[in-house]
This record gives structure tokens, sequence and C-alpha cells, in this order.
């Protein structure tokens, strides 16, 4: 944990041998809030603990010192057992133990903590950023209220000098405070339409069963395929592929067990193959492989390797059982209208090799 502040006043030696009372000589420990576990469930709803510098809000702690008029402004966020800081302007803390910083008590009332002089404040005295050189005289905070009602952090401005901020800094101190909070919902916002967006474009892009590619992302996928193979000559092979007698999988097994299967193929398709093959499902028990850069005479080594692995292959789920597949096999060649076409090549292939017999590659 890295400390901006003085080492802690722990000893203070009394050298006056009349006095008979030894002064305090540590800081009076700070209570927590009676919200303190909603408190923190709602500072960490916001998600913004430990992460990176942000200039925006880098931008209301510069506003905040240049208003009231200080050398030192910050952002912390009041966590369980330390106060982090979002933001720092003019000192370069990262975070302080709970115990030993001012905002810890700020946030125990309403109004925030306001002390002209952090010397004469029994809370603040022996803290340890009040004492030795350099230490802090003026502390002035509001507090960040979250839109459920606790308070998370403070905006605080400091200084070394004694001081007291007048009515007007104060008020505008207490204003710049909610627009930290209105940008720590907005960054909230951006999180939760990030984690939407990505949840969306699976959800549009990923076949759920499998979690391949969908009929969707495949034939987009194949469009974009055929059309750079179209342009610079490079080989492109479309590999179509049926089980054989699923149906009967399911009517004796039962449907979870069928779902086994098109499972472990999944796992088998994503694994089994080279980095540069798409494979993805084009619905019920009919999968696909795009092989960029394969020719036909690659391609069909390759799928005959797969007809032996899916063969030889026992799935979790479903692992008394022998499933087959046919493959079918078309690759691209210039007289071919469009990808739509090198599809329908694949899928006439195997209905061929289903025709001759099932578990065999035809092209
Ligand atoms: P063939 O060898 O000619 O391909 O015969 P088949 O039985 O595999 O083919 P058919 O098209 O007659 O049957 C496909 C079956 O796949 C029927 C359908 O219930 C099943 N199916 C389709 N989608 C799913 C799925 O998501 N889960 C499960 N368990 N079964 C599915
Ligand atoms: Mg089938
Ligand atoms: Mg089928």
């Amino acid at each position: 944990m890295r400390l901006d502040f003085l080492p802690a006043a722990t000893l203070e030696l009394n050298t006056d041998a009349s006095v008979a009372e030894a002064r305090p000589v540590n800081p009076p420990p700070i209570p927590l809030p009676a919200d303190e576990t909603e408190r923190l469930q709602a500072l960490r709803a916001y998600m913004l603990l430990d992460t990176e510098a942000d200039a925006d809000f880098d931008l209301l702690a510069e506003l905040a010192a240049a208003l009231c008029g200080t050398p030192y402004a910050f952002i912390s966020l009041v966590d369980e057992d330390r106060v982090w800081y979002k933001s720092r302007h003019g000192r370069a803390v990262v975070q302080n133990p709970r115990q030993l910083d001012y905002c810890a008590w700020s946030i125990l009332q309403p109004e925030g903590l306001d002390i002209a002089d952090l010397r004469q404040d029994a809370r603040t005295a022996l803290l340890p950023p009040t004492v030795g050189p350099n230490a802090y005289r003026m502390y002035s905070g509001a507090n960040l209220v979250s839109s459920s009602g606790h308070c998370v952090g403070v905006l605080c401005v400091l200084d070394t000098q004694v001081r007291q901020l007048d009515g007007r800094q104060r008020q505008l101190l207490a204003r710049l405070a909610r627009q930290v909070v209105a940008l720590m919902e907005l960054r909230l916002r951006d999180v939760e339409l990030e984690h939407a967006n990505s949840a969306l474009r699976r959800l549009a892009l990923e076949d759920e069963l499998t979690g391949l590619r969908n009929r969707r992302a495949l034939l987009a996928e194949l469009e974009r395929e055929f059309n750079v193979c179209r342009r610079y000559g490079s080989p492109l092979s479309v590999l179509m592929l049926d089980l054989d007698h699923f149906k009967y999988i399911n009517d004796r097994h039962g449907h979870a067990v069928g779902d086994a299967v098109l499972r472990g193929l999944g796992g088998l398709l994503r694994e089994g193959l080279r980095q540069v093959d798409l494979p993805g499902r084009l619905g019920g028990e009919e999968f696909a492989v795009l092989l960029p850069g394969s020719a036909a005479e690659g391609a069909l080594q390759l799928a005959e390797v797969l007809r032996q692995r899916i063969e030889a292959a026992r799935f979790a789920g479903a692992e008394t059982l022998c499933v087959t597949a046919s493959l079918g096999l078309a690759s691209y060649a210039p007289e071919q209208a469009d990808a739509a076409e090198l599809l329908r090549l694949a899928d006439a292939a195997l209905y061929r090799a289903k025709l001759g017999g099932r578990n065999r590659v035809a092209c």
C-alpha cells in the first residue's frame, strides 16, 4: 500500500516531568457510519475502485482547487479498509488506510467535514497527515452521495495554510461534488452499455448450444472469404457436415443426450481445427467449416481426418454412443457466381455422401 502521508504519530514522549498526565498519542478511532453495509454496496456498484486515471474526474478536482484557491484537491472513495483516490490534484496519493484519512470522518456527517486548522480538532490533530513537515492545515470536503443516498466518497480540498473557505466556496464545492457523482453514474452507464452490447453481439452471432458461430455469422464470414478469394485468387473450401441418424439418437436416448452430442461435436470442431479454419453451426445437426487457404485436395484430407475423429469420439454426456457424420466438400472455382453457390455445391456433395451410405466424405 503506498502512502503519501507521513508516518503515523505512534508515540509522542512527554518530556515535561511536572505534567502528570500523558497527552493522547494516537488519533481516536474513526467510527463506521450506520449504513456502512449498504454504503459499500453502493460504492462497489459504481465499479470505479482501482480504475485508471480519468481526465474528466481530474478536471473536476482541478476546478475544485481553483474555485477554493487551494493547492490540493482530491476525489476519494471510502472503501472498507482504505480510502482510494480516483483523482489527485497537487499530490500523488494513491490510497490511505481508512483509519488515517480525513475523508473517513467526512462521510460520517451529511454536510461533510470543514476544518480550518486540523491541529485544533480532536478528530484530526493526531492523524499522520496533520503532523510533521509539509503537513496539511486545512481540510474541506463535500460528500459524494450516491443516487441511493449513501456517502461513497468525498470531493475535498486541502491546504498547508490555516484558512477557512467562504460560504460561496463551500456551496460551489458541494455542487461540484454532485457533478462528480453525475460523472460516476455516467461511467457506470458506459460500462453497463458495453456489457449489454457484447452480450447482444454474442447473442446475434453465437450459437447458444455449441458456442460456435451461428448461421448468420457463418454466412457473413463465407461472404467475406469468398470475396477475398475472388479478388486475390487464394483458395477456399467449404465443408458441410451432418450427423447421421441423429433423429434416432434423440428418439432412443432423449433430447438431452442429443444436445450433449451436438455440444461435444462443437468442442471437437472448435479445438480440433487449425486457427484459420472457421467452424459454425448452420442449424439442427448440420455444421459447416470454412477453410480459407485450402484447395480441394488439402480440404479433402482434412475432411477425412475429421470424419474419423467424429467416429472415434465419445462425447461427454453421451459416452456410450458412437456417432458418425457425412461430409460434403466444395472448393472455390472462378465460374461460381457467389458464396451461396459454393455453399449449395457443398450441400449437394453432402447429399451424395448420405446417398452413398453415410459416414463418408463426398466432393
Ligand atoms: P440423416 O442421417 O439423414 O441426417 O438422418 P437424421 O436423423 O440425422 O436427420 P433428420 O433431419 O431426419 O433429423 C434431424 C434431427 O435433429 C431431428 C431433430 O429433432 C434433431 N435436432 C435438431 N436440432 C436439435 C437440437 O438442437 N437438439 C437436439 N437434441 N436435436 C435436434
Ligand atoms: Mg442428420
Ligand atoms: Mg440434417
